[in-house]
């Protein structure tokens, strides 16, 4: 039976309520740097922070930083085990230049390797498995190197089942990147079109679900007003195509180039503001266990 790969060990369906599928708890985006930041310092910052999610009814998060952004396995557990959350950390590269870099390194079996080694084993030498694969792409279209590492993504989420979700802005992307999945043997339905919010074009949101895959509204609380957001979902309960959505704030986060990790942004805004909201507008507890528990459980769980 499929478990959620977490800090915390492998978690079953039923251990679990609601899962935030793509949120950060450490990062540093613009220059990947961690600055030698100690696990201690973090979970002093954001203990307080996770207590409020786990009290909104949060059991378990997913981690969205990869190699690129500062990623920290070790912060992970110290956090995880403090507050007694589980994380579900990443494996995968989502910058530059560290994706150019590693392509040119590794090439696609080495690469595969790397990913199926975290996703198997361990990351940095913590004992933490990867849940998942965390990758990006260009705005406008596929770079070479970029198709290159998400045929590597593929062999190693053949031999692990992982899910591949990569942040992608345009839904044309999406369908080139599911076109590439399929001709190397796996599965749409292990793929999640990262930033689904930023395609205008709800016809696309519908086709890529259509072909299987998870779309991610994210930046809820941020990126489009919450009506916006909720018209869509109508639409798409209307098309029967809710159980292919993921909702997530993609917020946090300990940034270690601030000062005391920057402005935090709490990851209660989908609890305490967007879910009223969604049954104020008549959207029935089932499909709101669907889309909170039951699709981040199974996007992620192999
Ligand atoms: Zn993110």
């Amino acid at each position: 039976m499929a478990e959620l790969i977490t800090t915390l060990g492998p978690k079953r369906e039923d251990e679990l309520d609601m899962i935030l599928p793509h949120e950060h708890i450490f990062a540093n985006f613009p220059t990947g740097d961690d600055l030698n930041c100690t696990p201690e310092v973090v979970v002093g910052a954001l203990l307080p922070e996770v207590a409020k999610t786990k009290a909104a009814g949060v059991t378990a998060l997913v981690d969205a930083t990869a190699v690129g952004g500062a990623r920290r396995a070790d912060i992970l557990l110290a956090l995880s085990l403090a507050a007694q959350l589980p994380i579900v950390p990443a494996t995968g590269i989502f910058k530059e230049p560290w994706k150019a870099d590693r392509v040119k390194t590794f090439g696609q079996e080495g690469l595969a390797n790397w990913m199926i080694g975290e996703l198997n084993f361990q990351i940095d030498n913590t004992g933490v498995r990867a849940g998942w694969i965390k990758l990006s792409v260009a705005d406008d279209g596929l770079m070479d190197h970029e198709t290159f590492l998400l045929r590597a993504a593929a062999q190693a989420g053949r031999a692990t089942q992982a899910t591949i979700g990569v942040h992608t802005v345009k839904g044309r992307v999406a369908h080139d990147q599911l076109d590439v999945i399929e001709q190397a043997g796996y599965t749409p339905e292990r793929f999640i079109w990262i930033h689904t919010q930023m395609e205008d074009d709800f016809n696309i949101h519908l086709e890529i679900a259509r072909r299987g895959a998870w779309i991610e509204y994210d930046a809820i609380g941020d990126f489009r007003t919450d009506e916006e957001y909720i018209n869509w979902i109508c639409r798409l309960i209307d098309a029967g195509f809710h159980d292919h959505l993921l909702l997530s704030q993609d917020r946090g986060w300990y940034d270690p180039s601030q000062i005391g990790g920057g402005v935090f942004k709490p990851y209660t805004y989908i609890s305490d503001v967007f879910l009223p909201k969604l049954r104020t507008a008549g959207i029935d507890e089932a499909i709101i266990r669907q889309i909170t528990h039951t699709n981040p459980f199974r996007a992620y769980a192999r």
